[in-house]
């Protein structure tokens, strides 16, 4: 059996069990084996294995990234290649970004999941300052490359590794030496995103076990509506505007793209961050659809911080389903603000579990709707980010090939037949 499918039955059996736990509603049952079960089993071992793989993945991240990015931008060479195709990436993730809103938006209109029901707001919840865009940006420069790194801000991971990059490419000689010896610690990197994945599925099978006894489905019933806007919306927007994306702009197969994205969407899913799934996309982008190194080891960390599409789409419809409850209208230019401020709202989006809802705020305040009406979708948040994650990577991952492509740096042939 291949590793995607044993990743799928982990997947599926440690859901099974989870939800299974959850409506034994072991929680309220006072005997020991209950107590055992909850507290050694689900809140125990399952929590443990699961946190573990999340920091072993995340470990890579910083490492990974810069070390590739510093290959990538070294082989790429001057300035102006770097430029084009950094602008390409930015433009095609902040279009992807608009459009998924505006399909959001025209689903949550039709469908009103907010109109006449009987809601329960969670008063526990706290609404957070969202912090100013200004400061978002000025954010993106480093004045110190190792804080950056150890405080895993991913955008200035990025500068440096660009710069750092850049001053290689022009070092002559002395440079290529550099780049050798980082060639070199990228195979190194990508032989341990290998052993990683080896172990995935019982980390996925851990992770979505105490997810699914925590969280179960109970949360989901006056919500309904709503969760499954949020659903169709995403499913729209990750089959057909990503496969008519892929198939007008590089003439791609998009049956075989879906294929080839599967092990990316599943850890996306399973550990609710782009941040964490980033190793993987990586691997499976190079490894899997043919994507030079050139391009992937720059869009994808930049996809992973700024482009989210699942995350713009949940934002879209939560402001018309709070708008609805609230009965505010707040009219067209309501709307077109919601698609401006949601896609930057998502790009300064930080790719880790559940983030999406803070930024949500500053939507909800730009429109002069309550920020409190947060705490009537909490309740399903957990469950939305996950597939909402793992559409967010797919962008990621479509975005690149068609980068890649545009720049003659796409091998067909591993696309069309990748090494097992
Ligand atoms: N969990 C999402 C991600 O990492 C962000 C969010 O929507 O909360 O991509």
């Amino acid at each position: 059996m291949n590793l995607t499918s044993k990743i799928f039955i982990a997947m599926a059996a440690g859901i099974a069990i989870g939800v299974a736990g959850n409506s034994l509603n072991l929680v309220s049952e006072s005997s020991s084996a209950a107590g055992f079960i909850e507290n050694g089993l689900f809140y125990g071992l399952f929590d443990a294995v699961g946190r573990i793989f999340i920091a072993s993945l995340k470990l890579l991240v910083v490492p990974m990234v810069f070390v590739s990015l510093v290959c990538g931008t070294a082989s790429l060479g001057g300035g102006g290649r770097m430029g084009l195709m950094a602008g390409k990436t930015i433009g095609l993730y902040l279009i992807t970004t608009a459009i998924a809103i505006t399909i959001a938006l025209t689903l949550a209109l039709i469908i009103e999941p907010g109109v006449s029901e009987q809601l329960t707001m969670d008063t526990s919840y706290q609404a957070t300052k969202p912090p100013p865009l200004k400061e978002v940006f000025i954010d993106i420069f480093p004045s110190n490359p190792v804080r950056a790194m150890a405080e895993g801000s991913m955008l200035q991971v990025i500068v440096f590794a660009v710069l750092f990059g850049l001053g290689i490419s022009r070092a002559g000689d002395r440079g290529a030496k550099v780049s050798e010896s980082f060639n070199n610690f990228n195979q190194v990197i990508m032989e341990m995103v290998m052993i990683l994945m080896q172990l995935a599925p019982y980390g996925v099978f851990c992770l979505l076990a105490k997810i699914f006894y925590s969280t179960g489905f109970n949360l989901i019933g006056q919500l309904f509506l709503y969760f499954s806007t949020v659903l169709l919306a995403l499913f729209i927007h990750a089959i057909f505007v990503y496969g008519s994306l892929l198939k007008l702009l590089t003439g791609l197969n998009p049956l075989t793209f879906l294929k080839r994205v599967r092990p990316v969407m599943m850890f996306g899913f399973s550990t609710a961050s782009s941040n964490a799934t980033m190793p993987i996309t990586l691997e499976t982008l190079e490894k899997k659809m043919g994507v030079d190194n050139s391009i992937a080891s720059f869009t994808v960390p930049l996809g992973a911080t700024l482009n989210m599409d699942g995350t713009a789409i949940m934002q879209g419809v939560a402001t018309v389903f709070i708008a609805q409850t609230y009965q505010i209208d707040i009219g067209v230019v309501g709307y077109l603000t919601v698609i401006l401020t949601a896609t930057l709202a998502s790009i300064g989006t930080a790719a880790v579990p559940g983030v999406g809802l803070i930024t949500l705020a500053l939507v909800l305040q730009q429109v002069g709707l309550p920020v409190e009406g947060i705490a009537l979708i909490i309740g399903v948040d957990r469950l939305l980010d996950m597939v909402r994650t793992a559409v967010n990577v797919t962008g990621d991952s479509v975005v690149s090939c068609i980068v890649a492509k545009g720049e003659g740096a796409l091998d067909l042939d591993v696309f069309e037949n990748p090494p097992r």
